[in-house]
């Protein structure tokens, strides 16, 4: 299988060469290139439609990052954004009080969400998991932490600690997911002290293969939380709205105390969730500070409630599930044919090909071959992160992606048994 020439990425490159000099890194965390393949990938895009991207130098993909997460639709979705045109353009969007859309939104939520009684409305996925933890922790009246899982950007979670006072997240404790002996461990030691436990229901630790709840996990560490009087959160950022209209905590039958969603739930606009029970939730009421200028804005609660009528009335998520299994069925039957130490795992609307780790080392080389012959051929998976599938993606999309898969997995094939 020949190699697929290099995409003419120079645009991308200029611009990014001027962004270094102006903005710290050129770009933002998870947009630098070192989070893709660097030389490979474009830097800048300039347009989406539907399913596709085009790139600043005029290349176009297929896209199964849906800019992480929160496309679930399709990129410039006619109706979402016709609907907050209208909103901008007949009444406003930014005021000193509150719109009135923010009660028909938690009245949707409180239907849809299984823990979900009352809601607090925020605009990013990182505001949100940081209000849960500090509703949990004026509810407990306690301090510590069980984490498990990528939950943003603020002191209290992010990896790399630069800049943070080790007092900031000394309280906050680390579990693998599917490890209930961790947690047992460590609420054997902080039970009594611990506010929280928030984890993804299903598990998508980054950059890593993806995980279905083990047989009993989810179910034992809502006991062990809950034997302990501390509050249960599930992160449903990314999971929220595109599993389920009621999340993973809907689809694996297990319900939290409070719930984070953001993400798909406004097809790109920027709103996040904290849903709960009245009685936990009630603690933001009088026993602690959430504002911001921007949360009560309007434009992306409209977005949030057609795309929900959307996700409701075209059977969008079951629509997904149907394509994503059947597609996730093809890749494994190549997988197991072309045997070059690559994985899938992940369930329909979110699933990931992976490289095992062998003991050459290989696994990277490999990895890196694979995810540049597919953005080359224009589509865009990345190495590092999990695809996902959006409803705009078609059968035709599917098959285009099905075949580019399969010349990628042979060209590896074909060069690393000409290395070995
Ligand atoms: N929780 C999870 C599970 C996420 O995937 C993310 C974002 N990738 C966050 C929290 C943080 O959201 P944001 O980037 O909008 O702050």
């Amino acid at each position: 299988m020949a190699e697929t020439p290099k995409l003419n990425i120079s645009k991308s490159l200029e611009i990014y060469n001027e962004a270094c000099s102006l903005i710290p890194g050129g770009v933002l965390g998870a947009r630098r290139p070192a989070d893709f393949i660097n030389g490979e990938y474009p830097i800048f895009l300039d347009s989406g439609k539907g399913c596709r991207l085009t790139d600043v130098d005029g290349n176009e993909f297929i896209d199964y990052l849906c800019g992480y997460g929160p496309i679930i639709l399709g990129y410039r979705e006619e109706e979402v954004d016709e609907a907050v045109y209208e909103q901008i353009r007949n009444k406003g969007f930014c005021f000193s009080l509150t719109q009135q859309f923010q009660n028909a939104l938690a009245r949707k939520i409180k239907a849809r969400v299984p823990s979900a009684e009352m809601s607090i409305f925020l605009k990013t996925g990182s505001d949100a998991t940081t209000a849960s933890i500090r509703i949990a922790r004026a509810y407990t009246k306690k301090l510590k932490v069980m984490r498990c899982g990528y939950h943003g950007w603020h002191d209290w979670c992010v990896e790399m600690k630069g800049g943070i006072p080790s007092k900031f997240y000394e309280d906050v404790f680390e579990f693998t997911y599917n490890r209930l002996d961790q947690l047992e461990e460590l609420m054997a030691a902080h039970g009594n002290e611990t506010a929280a436990v928030i984890m993804t229901p299903f598990g998508h630790p980054n950059h890593q293969e993806m995980q279905e709840p083990a047989p009993g996990f989810l179910e034992g560490v809502k006991k062990l939380t809950h034997q302990y009087g501390a509050v249960l959160i599930y992160d449903e950022i990314r999971t929220g709205f595109r599993v389920t209209l009621g999340g993973a905590q809907q689809y694996y039958g297990v319900t939290p105390d409070l719930s984070v969603l953001g993400k798909a739930i406004a097809n790109g606009y920027p709103i996040s969730v904290v849903a709960g029970k009245e009685e936990i939730m009630m603690a933001a009421a009088s026993k602690l500070f959430i504002s911001s200028t921007f949360f009560p804005n309007s434009d992306a609660f409209v977005a949030a409630l057609k795309t929900i009528e959307i996700l409701e009335r075209d059977k969008v998520l079951e629509d997904i599930w149907e394509k994503g299994e059947a597609f996730m069925r093809r890749i494994r039957q190549m997988l197991d044919t072309y045997d070059v130490g690559a994985k899938l795992t992940g369930i329909p609307p979110m699933f990931y090909i992976t490289f095992n780790k062998d003991a050459s080392g290989d696994y990277k080389g490999k990895r890196t071959d694979f995810y540049t012959q597919l953005i080359r051929k224009g589509f865009f998976f990345t190495p590092y992160h999990h695809a996902y599938i959006s409803y705009r993606h078609t059968e035709e999309d599917l098959a285009l992606t099905l075949k580019a898969i399969d010349e990628s997995l042979a060209f590896v094939k074909e060069k690393y048994r000409r290395i070995r």
